[in-house]
């Protein structure tokens, strides 16, 4: 649950995030691999690069692992962002050159902050066999703290509340009133919304812009059906939807205020300008503390430098 980002998912230049106003637009993710695992990478997409500060968004698997098989994705850095990892299926390990090694399951969260440089592995458990099922997200930094120091937290239970067909788990931030522990540098909401057959009604804040993802089964929103590999673009201005299944559905809805800064991505950087992605990846490659150690048995990823280095 790495992201390297190419031009594939989005122009390697600054673009304004473009916020619309209420919408719903449905995009395809681009079929991509992380490891041995497929993965729909609904965010970055040609047109649409953050949803608040919502960046990046991999839906990954599901995907039969064995305890000597499965996610193996090798230490490597990151800047300016925070990883969300959470899983429907299956279990994983973060390990972290802050010196963190902590077991993922379902219905916990792992929330890494990158700040001025982090590095990471995903591993399996070496134990675990069967489906592996989940998403990773990743939150752009403001500039107030996009530059600090890196950290990690665990939460292994968060908050949930009913809402008629389905039940909100509160990865991130606040629905009315319903608030996660985990930390918040900007103002959004990540929520996974379990819904039964029904029509669930979800509250939204119409500063927000909004979009949702299904990770399992078809949420039916306003005559349009969205399914795993679609990201549906919502806008601002909504002060709530109703949800529909037919059939058990997972879906996360991702929402924030549109994000001030543009947001330039390479690779595993978020950063603003071309010359603090060229400095971070030399600074990778040539092992500079900035990145510290990761203690994992595999080696550490490394890439060329990006298309525009001098
Ligand atoms: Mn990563």
């Amino acid at each position: 649950m790495s992201g390297p980002v190419t031009s594939a998912d989005a122009p390697a230049e600054p673009q304004p995030a473009a916020p619309e106003a209420w919408a719903l637009e449905i995009t395809q993710s681009r079929e991509s691999r992380v490891g041995a695992i497929g993965v729909r990478r609904a965010l970055p997409r040609r047109g649409r690069r953050t949803v608040g500060p919502w960046c990046f968004v991999d839906h990954m698997g599901p995907a039969l692992v064995s305890p000597r098989r499965g996610m193996n994705v090798a230490p490597h850095p990151h800047i300016g962002l925070q990883t969300v990892t959470w899983l429907i299926e299956g279990e994983a390990l973060h390990r972290d050159s802050l010196g963190s090694e902590q077991v993922i399951r379902p219905g916990q969260l792992n929330l890494m902050t990158a700040g001025w440089g982090v590095a990471h592995s995903e591993e399996g458990t070496g134990t675990y066999g069967g489906n592996l099922h989940g998403v990773q997200l990743w939150i752009a930094q403001p500039s107030a703290t996009r530059d600090g120091p890196a950290a990690f937290e665990h939460h292994g239970e968060l908050p949930r509340r009913d809402l008629d067909a389905a039940v909100a788990t509160v990865l991130v931030g606040d629905l009315e009133g319903t608030t996660s522990p985990a930390r918040r540098d900007t103002d959004h909401l990540g929520v996974e919304l379990s819904l039964r057959p029904g029509t669930a009604t979800m509250p939204l804040r119409a500063d927000f812009e909004h979009a949702l993802v299904t990770l399992v089964g078809a949420a039916h929103l306003e005559g349009q059906i969205i399914e795993p590999g679609h990201l549906a673009y919502l806008g601002t201005g909504r002060a709530e939807i109703f949800l529909s299944a037919k059939e058990p559905t997972r879906a996360l809805l991702l929402g924030g205020v549109p994000f001030d800064d543009e947001v330039l991505m390479w690779w595993n950087f978020v950063a603003r300008t071309r010359a603090e992605i060229v400095e971070a990846h030399r600074a990778w490659m040539a092992g500079d503390e900035r990145f510290g150690r990761v203690d994992s048995p595999l080696p550490r990823i490394e890439v060329g430098p990006p298309p525009w280095s001098p």
